[in-house]
C-alpha cells in the first residue's frame, strides 16, 4: 500500500510503497477514511532531533488525526463489526497507570519509557490505506461523515480539553475568551467556546482570511499586530479577557495573551513553537494562571464526537489524495492552507 513516511529527522516526508499491516492481539485493522495534516507534524519532521524527538523516532507513517472503517479484527478483540466507522484516539500510553486507566493516555506516567508517543507519532499512523489501532483507542462515529471527522482527533480534542480545563474562568455571564491563531485548532476552538460557554470570543491572526472565517463564526476579529493588546483591552472595556488560548505559542503571542488578560485570568498555551514566557510575580494582571496542555483524553474524544454528530462542531477541510499528500504538507509548512488538509486514500 502507499503511505506518507517520515524517514529521517529534519527531512521532508516521502510517499512510498510499504507492506499492508496485519492486526496483532488487541488490535483492529482500519481502512482509512481520512487523515488530517496537523501542524505538529511539521515540528516532527522539520525541528525535532534524535534528542528532542526520542519518542517520534523515524521511520513511521505520519497521520495522528485519523478516521476509518473496521476492515479486520485481531486476536482477542470482540465487539467490532466490519464497515463500522471510528475515530482514532492518538496517544499510546502504557494502558495501566493511573492516567491511562482514566483515559488520559496523553499524560501516561510511563511516557519516558513507552515505545511511541501516539499513533502517527513514533508508531504508524493514518497517512496510508490501512492502519492498525489498539481496540481501546477507537471511538465510534455512528453515522457521522468520517472524512470530515478526521481533524476532530486533534484539532477538536486538544482545544476541547484546554477549554474544559479553563471552564472555572468562563463560568457566568459577561465573560471574554481570546483565541490566538485561527488555523485548524483555532477555528474549532471558537465553536467549542460557543457551545460550552456564553463568553464573547475575541479572535486574532495575521491572516485576514482566517479572521474573516472567525468573524463568520461569531467571534470579534482583531488583527495580530502591535496594537492587538490595546484593541483587545478596548473591546473588554479595559478589564481584559477571562481566558486566553494561544494556538501559536511563540514568545510574542504568549506575551500578548498574558497582557490581554484580566485579574484571575488563565492563559493556556497550546501552540508548539518553543515560545518562552516571562512572568513577573509582582505585577498585573494579579493571580493570572499560565499553563501548557497536551492533547486530551479518550472520554473527551467521545464528547467531541458527540458534539460533531449534534452539529455543535463543524470542520472545514480540503481533501487530498494520497498521491497529493505531500502537497498538503508543503502548503501547511508555507501557511498556505485555507482549511484543514485531510488526506483521503
Ligand atoms: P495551523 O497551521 O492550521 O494554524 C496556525 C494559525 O496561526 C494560522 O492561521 C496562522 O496564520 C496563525 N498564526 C501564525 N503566526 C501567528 C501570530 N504571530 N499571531 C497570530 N496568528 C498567527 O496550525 P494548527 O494545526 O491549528 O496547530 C496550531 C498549533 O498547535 C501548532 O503549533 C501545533 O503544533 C500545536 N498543537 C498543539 C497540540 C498540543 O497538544 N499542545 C496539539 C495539536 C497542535
Ligand atoms: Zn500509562
Amino acid at each position: 500500500m502507499k503511505a506518507v513516511v517520515f524517514e529521517q529527522f529534519n527531512t521532508f516526508p516521502t510517499l512510498k510503497e510499504v507492506p499492508e499491516p496485519t492486526p496483532g492481539s488487541g488490535e483492529v485493522l482500519l481502512k482509512v477514511a481520512g487523515a488530517g495534516c496537523c501542524h505538529s507534524d511539521v515540528s516532527v519532521f522539520q525541528d525535532y532531533t534524535p534528542e528532542t524527538g526520542s519518542h517520534t523516532k523515524p521511520p513511521f507513517i505520519l497521520g495522528h488525526e485519523t478516521t476509518g472503517w473496521v476492515e479486520e479484527v485481531g486476536p482477542d478483540v470482540t465487539g467490532f463489526k466490519k464497515g463500522d466507522a471510528y475515530i482514532v484516539y492518538g496517544p499510546t500510553g502504557c494502558g495501566h497507570c493511573p492516567h491511562c486507566v482514566a483515559g488520559q493516555e496523553n499524560y501516561c506516567s510511563s511516557a519516558a519509557t513507552n515505545k511511541s508517543l501516539a499513533l502517527g507519532l513514533g508508531r504508524d499512523g493514518g497517512m496510508a490505506e490501512y492502519m492498525t489501532v489498539p481496540a481501546r483507542n477507537l471511538v465510534p462515529l455512528g453515522d457521522a461523515d468520517p472524512i470530515g471527522a478526521a481533524p476532530l482527533a486533534d484539532a477538536a480534542l486538544t482545544p476541547y480539553h484546554a477549554i474544559r480545563a479553563a471552564m472555572p474562568h468562563l463560568n457566568g455571564g459577561g465573560k471574554y475568551a481570546l483565541v490566538i491563531g485561527l488555523g485548524g485548532l483555532g477555528q474549532i476552538a471558537i465553536q467549542i467556546l460557543h457551545a460550552l460557554t456564553g463568553a464573547t470570543v475575541i479572535a486574532t491572526d495575521t491572516k485576514p482570511e482566517a479572521l474573516a472565517k472567525a468573524e463568520a463564526k461569531g467571534a470579534i476579529p482583531v488583527m495580530s499586530d502591535e496594537h492587538q493588546v490595546e484593541n483587545i483591552r478596548k473591546i473588554t472595556h479595559g478589564e481584559g479577557v477571562d481566558a486566553a488560548f494561544d494556538f501559536v505559542g511563540v514568545a510574542p503571542t504568549i506575551a500578548a495573551a498574558q497582557a490581554s488578560g484580566g485579574p484571575g485570568s488563565r492563559v493556556t498555551v497550546v501552540g508548539i513553537a518553543g515560545g518562552k514566557a516571562e512572568y513577573d510575580w509582582y505585577s498585573k494582571p494579579w493571580e493570572q494562571e499560565l499553563l501548557g496542555v497536551y492533547w486530551g483524553s479518550i472520554p473527551e474524544l467521545y464528547d467531541v464526537a458527540n458534539m460533531y454528530r449534534h452539529g455543535q462542531i463543524q470542520t472545514e477541510i480540503e481533501t487530498y489524495s494520497l498521491d497529493n499528500a505531500l502537497d498538503a504538507y508543503h502548503k501547511l509548512v508555507d501557511n498556505k492552507l485555507s482549511a484543514r488538509a485531510v488526506v483521503v486514500p
